[in-house]
């Protein structure tokens, strides 16, 4: 067993992870949600992004998009795992910056149906 590792808000992933996109869509708005393990802390965590959106001040978040796009996606680690010394204004995480591969562009119909 190994003790869980402290937060650390200096903490930089930079290779890009790839993790399971899930996409639910809601009329004209789109809700991608990746999941996957954090490398730093090998916790496993979800971030959802919104899409599609008028930009309603809620939250806050690292900037929204209007649409997926092909760039990287940049999180925050948001595992539920108690890390030392988290901050208090951090809910979650183990305060790594994470760099996630975006999700395949297939703006149409997912797969084919068999
Ligand atoms: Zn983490
Ligand atoms: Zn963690």
């Amino acid at each position: 067993m190994t003790p869980p590792i402290e937060y650390d808000a200096d903490a930089v992933h930079t290779a890009v992870l790839t993790f399971r996109w899930v996409v639910r869509r809601n009329g004209d708005d789109a809700s991608y949600e990746a999941s996957g393990t954090c490398p730093v802390c090998t916790c496993p965590m979800t971030r959802t992004w919104s899409f599609g959106q008028p930009p309603v001040a809620k939250g806050g978040f690292l900037g929204r998009r209007k649409e997926p796009g092909p760039e990287p996606y940049y999180t925050m680690c948001e595992c539920r795992t108690l890390h030392m010394n988290r901050p208090a204004s951090e809910p979650r995480g183990c305060g790594a910056l994470l760099t996630i591969a975006p999700p395949p562009a297939s703006g149409q119909s997912a797969g084919a149906t068999p």
